[in-house]
């Protein structure tokens, strides 16, 4: 029926929402898209998305399409340069082939971050725990595909269950 699908729901918060995207940077080059694969399945209102995508989204029901462009500060963030670091290149010996673009997972002031190797030097190496996508205006073009109330155990764990979310 229209009911289970979803079509008298609007995204609100703790809904599992499910969207197909493409998102694209200022200069309109695809960094992402989901077309042609499994929507996005997400819950609305906790986080899961960069609250400028969630700001636009409250409200939508099934079938609205839209495009939405978030600024930097909606999305990852400005860049910040103190998130640069030179650290001395002892600490890099147990990695085989480090190269520059290369992905690490670092423990910094208790937090583990995904940084970037952006340079290499014999003494040292730069890293960049910036999200590769900070500092840049996202331009989206989503379409709501479906909308659910979420369950408890999905609520407990702060992501969706089953189709197109955790299986445990
Ligand atoms: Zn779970």
């Amino acid at each position: 029926s229209f009911v289970e699908k979803g079509y008298f729901m609007v995204i609100s918060k703790n809904k599992v929402v499910a969207i197909d995207y493409t998102l694209k940077n200022t200069e309109g080059e695809i960094i992402d898209s989901s077309v042609g694969q499994e929507p996005l399945v997400y819950i609305q209102g906790i986080g899961n998305l960069i609250p400028g995508l969630e700001e636009i989204l409250e409200g939508k029901s099934v079938g609205d399409t839209f495009n939405a462009v978030i600024p930097p500060e909606k999305a990852y963030g400005n860049f910040d340069e103190n998130l640069v670091q030179l650290i001395p290149s002892k600490h890099f010996a147990q990695i085989p082939n480090l190269e520059i673009g290369m992905q690490l997972q670092a423990n910094m002031g208790g937090e583990v971050r995904i940084v970037t190797v952006t340079s290499i030097e014999e003494n040292e190496v730069q890293i960049d725990a910036n999200h590769p996508l900070s500092g840049e205006t996202l331009n989206f073009d989503v379409t709501v595909k479906s909308i659910r109330d979420a369950s408890q155990e999905e609520l407990d764990h702060g992501h969706v269950h089953g189709e197109g979310g955790h299986h445990h």
